[in-house]
């Protein structure tokens, strides 16, 4: 029966997955999220209901807008995709209740998934929208802290716990700012610092912020061996960070497990 499940929470995420490409498109042009049907962003020709199926139009598609053969961005497939496996993933977590955090009754893995589901929907559209634009949005932000405290403290976490982490880590990025005069980050990366905190108390929080740092440096080797960007380009920060909460929040218990293992 949770394979059943897990492939509904899988199809849910797909959709919602549309549902994060058109938020991080029409946030960029000023439009609203619920107004129109969705346009080709070449021709403006109206998308018909039946190309508008996550995943399946864009391949039936080849990739390519019906009216004017404009070639249809990867990141739509993809971004639904991603938001497809990450529900089925988090429902499996939940229902089987692998690497919940302590705090969380066994009860409650419910709630754990819906918590999960929509703190991955902000998350990843923070992760696109920086990786494409190179911004972090306080709408998106702001708001997720708000419902990582409430979902938090509502599933029975340690407000003291939260509360540490989010102004250790948000402060540890006000810091910089300060002393660098908002040169060295910005202050969207100081309200992530928050969100990753508020979301994941304070030693899984930390964990999150080592881990944004590691992905970032793959990262940075990865485009310099192949030579796609040079050394002094900027990755946007809040894409690792954003990557890094999130896979924290699923594999938090496990990876302290680990790490802490070399030390006994
Ligand atoms: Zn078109």
């Amino acid at each position: 029966m949770i394979i059943v499940w897990t492939i509904l929470a899988a199809v849910l995420g797909v959709i919602v997955g549309s549902f994060v490409n058109v938020v991080v498109f029409r946030t960029k042009t000023d439009e609203a999220f619920w107004k129109g049907r969705s346009k080709c962003r070449t021709c403006e020709v109206p998308i018909s209901p039946i190309d508008l199926v996550p995943v399946l139009s864009y391949f039936a598609l080849k990739g390519r807008c019906r009216s004017c053969s404009a070639t249809i961005e990867w990141q739509y497939p993809a971004v639904e995709l991603i938001t497809g496996v990450m529900f089925g993933v988090l429902f499996a977590r939940a229902a089987l209740g692998i690497g919940v955090p302590d705090w969380i009754d066994g009860s409650e893995w419910l709630a754990l998934f819906v918590r999960d589901a929509v703190m991955s929907v902000f998350l990843l559209i923070i992760f696109v929208y920086d990786f494409k634009y190179s911004y972090i949005l306080d709408r998106f932000s702001i708001p997720a802290i708000i419902l990582a405290i409430v979902f938090n403290l509502a599933l029975g976490a340690d407000a003291i716990n939260l509360l540490l982490g989010g102004l250790f880590i948000g402060g540890f990025f006000a810091f910089q700012f300060l002393v660098s005069s908002g040169k060295w980050v910005g202050g969207g990366d100081i309200r992530m610092g928050m969100l990753m905190g508020f979301l994941l108390g304070v030693s899984n929080g930390v964990l999150a912020l080592f881990l944004s740092y590691i992905l970032g440096a793959i990262f940075g080797i990865i485009l310099i061996l192949t030579k796609k960007r040079k050394l002094d380009s900027q990755v946007p920060f809040g894409t690792f960070m954003a990557a890094a909460t999130l896979i924290t929040m699923i594999l938090g218990p496990y990876m302290l497990e680990w790490y802490l293992g070399f030390f006994s």
